[in-house]
């Protein structure tokens, strides 16, 4: 992508702009200047922009009805600073694990609003839900029923949906897609009846309490059809007070990518659950990427710029702080935070023994350097959640910018990290 200077891709954090001079500044912080004070690779959070997002989810939904909750699908961002911010702004929370139970109690969200998931929750993951006095518990599966049933014992019953697929697909890469029938994921519709009465007529006695259905069809979903139809197809599983309707909606990882507007996504899924299920439901929504995607920017120094076929631009990061370009082909775009522009055809590459460690396929840079830093946009969702140590790499720090202040608030870490799990 060709950025002018007065325009920048929708890909980057509200907020940002490219000043006369061509340099990019987030959150009123000059991006190379945060590089040279923070060192690079590193993860650059404009919180407005997660503010704002927030705000937008939480405002379209009112505009729409008045029983509803917006769940941070924390998987996107599991970091206690981006807990803490989304908490102060009213959202509720959804954890798939005991770690992110852990993260998001200590990020201030109230347990009774937390939402756990997972397809493999252990009875320890279990427990600590239930003394943590997480509100709601998802099941996913039928082996999962007797189990939360026996952790439930004599104590106060546990509220909990259903997690069911309804067999239908966005137009998203496989391995985020979810709502198919023969997923890893929650009930197929032949198996849903089934669940439903053993869970609220079985032989656990009342233990669990079935306050609604959940379901999640994908992630970076593009158009809205999709999720109409999912409403439309769990219709005939029965009338329940709740419906939670995962998350799924897809965000601008490039200047081409034209993402549904957060208004128009809750319109379409709340008019669709009042039309087919009837008016006066609690309805959920789970929000990930596209409440903390766009948020941030990685920021890398360039090592070296060799050319053969390509001009490879090769970084000071890669797979380990960005798993997704390896693990499902995901594009990025790139610039040099200080040379916003293009003209030169690159590939920005990673630093890690892999030849697929390719951050940027097609990018297009103004006169690549050494020494450049080099900014990839909208990578606040699984970025942070997905970093690893692969080679023995650090991962970077976290750095929140606001109004020309920036803090760290996940320090970079060190090689003594790499050892503090060594037992002798
Ligand atoms: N809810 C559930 C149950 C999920 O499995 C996921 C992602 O896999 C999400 C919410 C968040 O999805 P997204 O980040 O696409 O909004």
């Amino acid at each position: 992508m060709a950025a002018t200077r007065t325009q920048l891709s929708q890909a980057y954090p509200i907020g940002s702009r490219v000043d006369e001079d061509g340099r990019l500044q987030i959150g009123g912080c000059d991006a190379v200047e945060l590089a040279r004070e923070f060192g690079t690779p590193a993860y650059i959070v404009a919180e407005d922009d997660l503010r704002a997002r927030a705000q937008t989810f939480v405002e379209a939904f009112r505009a729409r009805t008045s029983d509803f909750d917006v769940l941070f699908a924390s998987k996107a961002f599991p970091c206690t600073a981006v807990y803490r911010v989304l908490a102060e702004e009213g959202i509720a929370c959804d954890v798939a694990s005991g770690g992110e139970l852990a993260l998001a109690l200590r990020g201030g969200f109230d347990p009774a609003r937390i939402y756990m998931h997972g397809n493999a929750k252990s009875v320890a993951e279990l427990r600590f839900a239930r003394e943590a006095g997480v509100g709601h518990i998802v099941i996913d599966n039928a082996d999962e029923i007797e189990r939360l049933e026996a952790v439930v014992g004599d104590g106060p019953p546990q509220p909990v949906l259903l997690r069911v697929t309804p067999d239908v697909r966005g137009m998203t890469n496989d391995k985020i897609s979810t709502g198919q029938a023969d997923s890893k994921f929650g009930f197929s519709m032949a198996d849903a009846p089934a669940a439903i009465a053993r869970v609220t007529r079985g032989p656990g006695g009342g233990r669990l309490d079935l306050v609604g259905l959940h379901m999640h069809i994908g992630s970076q979903i593009l158009e809205l059809d999709p999720f109409r139809r999912a409403i439309e197809a769990i219709a005939p599983l029965g009338d329940f007070g709740t419906y939670n309707l995962g998350g799924g909606l897809g965000v601008a990882y490039t200047a081409e990518q034209e993402p549904p507007r957060i208004a128009d996504y809750v319109a379409a899924k709340v008019d669709t659950v009042t039309r087919v299920l009837g008016p006066g439901k609690r309805i959920l929504d789970e929000p990930g990427r596209a409440l903390v995607a766009n948020s941030t920017v990685t920021l890398y120094t360039v090592q070296s710029v060799k050319r053969n076929v390509s001009t490879w631009v090769a970084v000071d990061g890669g797979m380990s702080d960005n798993l997704r370009p390896m693990l499902y082909g995901a594009v990025y775009e790139a610039q040099v935070a200080d040379r916003f522009g293009g003209g030169t055809p690159v590939k920005v590459v990673g630093k890690h023994c892999e030849s697929g460690d390719v951050i940027v396929r097609d990018a297009e840079l103004a006169d690549p350097r050494v020494g450049d830093v080099i900014v990839t946009p909208a990578t606040g969702a699984y970025g942070h959640a997905m970093a690893n140590n692969y080679n023995g790499v650090p991962r970077p720090p976290v750095i929140f910018v606001s109004q020309g202040d920036a803090r760290v608030v996940v320090r970079r870490e060190t090689y003594d990290d790499l050892f503090a799990r060594d037992v002798d």
